[in-house]
């Protein structure tokens, strides 16, 4: 079988360069058609011989994905593209414009398993883990597509990142790389609901990127409930590996907190929340839940949000409430995939 050739390392190709005994600067050349330019065929690498190019195609593929749908918002011109992989399976990705640049928001995975019940990309099932070069390819795809240069990457797409560990691992390598999109460790973001150990091993790394956590309660009841990872690592050992991550990078972690009418919204879960977070480094950031049809979603009010929002600010708590892109689209994560899993039509398509 075939390897993926954007699925290795610099380090990692380099080896290849040397067991086909190439020479040494085919490394870079080939690195950069791959990562660089983004290229989906060896035929698009103008300054390698064709033999070559015969040779590479011979005992590698490049992973790529295309676009299956493609959707604009008339609100903010945030875009959501639905992407088709090489076997059929679906991903979705959306490209958002601030002030400071396009961000693109990533899949990890072919759907997910960690089963929280608000989330829709749980919905569809769980196929399997994309390869890094699937995950990368997201920004190729994108970029190429819209003629624009994306400077920050959130990992807030379909799936989990953290039960994708190595595959994560190897993509921002590689975004990162000089003579790849070079995209600075600190533009990007990566967010999970909570598998402890894998915080650990993140941590190990030194990496200078945020990491944000899906919290989403104030305690590991309200949590369990919703978010059945809490069974497994429960929320004082998710809060305490936060602040070792703290301690050890010396960055500041994120907290994503969705709030459900009546679920995770009172006041008194603002007030155990505040108690909580007292004395970390942090930052929160509120979020309306998007409605889902099967999860029923039932959206906090205006209200509530302020004066949950006000509660934490009054205990000094880093907090913000965020700015809602691409409503008009379907822009939260797993919505599509689902849609187009059950046959749906999907409005808004341009
Ligand atoms: N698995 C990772 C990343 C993917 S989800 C994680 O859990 O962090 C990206 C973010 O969207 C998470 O914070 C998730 O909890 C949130 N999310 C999922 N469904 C949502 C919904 N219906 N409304 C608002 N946020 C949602």
């Amino acid at each position: 079988m075939k390897t993926d050739i954007k699925s290795l390392t610099f380090e990692q190709l380099n080896n290849e360069v040397r067991r086909l005994s190439l020479p040494s600067f085919r490394t870079k050349q080939i690195y950069k058609w791959l990562h660089e330019s983004g290229v989906s065929s060896f035929d698009e690498m103008s300054n390698i011989s064709k033999q070559l190019r015969e040779n590479l195609s011979d005992n590698y593929y490049i992973s790529s994905c295309s676009i299956e749908n493609k959707y604009v918002s008339k609100i903010d011109d945030t875009v959501k593209y639905l992407f088709k992989l090489s076997d059929g399976e679906y991903i979705e990705s959306v490209v958002m414009k601030y002030k400071y640049g396009y961000t693109i928001c990533v899949s990890s995975q072919v759907g997910c398993k960690m089963g929280c019940t608000f989330c829709a990309s749980t919905l569809a099932g769980f196929s399997r883990n994309l390869t890094a070069g699937e995950i990368e390819s997201q920004l190729h795809t994108a970029q190429k597509d819209l003629g624009i240069r994306i400077s920050h990457i959130v990992m807030m797409g379909i799936g989990e990142p953290l039960d994708n560990f190595d595959n994560v691992i190897t993509f921002l390598n590689n975004v990162n790389n000089e003579n790849g999109l070079n995209i600075s460790m600190r533009n990007i973001t990566i967010s999970t609901c909570g598998i402890v150990p894998r915080i650990y091993d993140l941590m190990d790394l030194n990496l200078q990127l945020t990491l944000t956590i899906s919290l989403h309660a104030p305690n590991n009841e309200i949590r369990s409930n919703t978010m059945p990872v809490s069974k497994k690592y429960p929320m004082e050992d998710l809060l305490a590996a936060c602040r070792t991550y703290e301690k050890k990078t010396g960055r500041r972690v994120s907290f994503e907190y969705t709030l459900i009418n009546n679920v995770n919204d009172r006041e008194c879960d603002a007030i155990e929340l505040s108690q909580k977070l007292k004395g970390t480094l942090c930052h929160v950031n509120l979020i309306p839940v998007n409605d889902v049809k099967e999860c029923e979603n039932i959206k906090s009010t205006k209200q509530n949000i302020e004066k949950f929002c006000n509660i934490l600010k009054r205990n000094g708590i880093n907090v913000t409430i965020r700015r809602t892109l691409g409503s008009d689209i379907n822009a939260s994560c797993g919505q599509l995939r689902r849609l187009k899993k059950r046959g749906d039509f999907i409005e808004n398509r341009c």
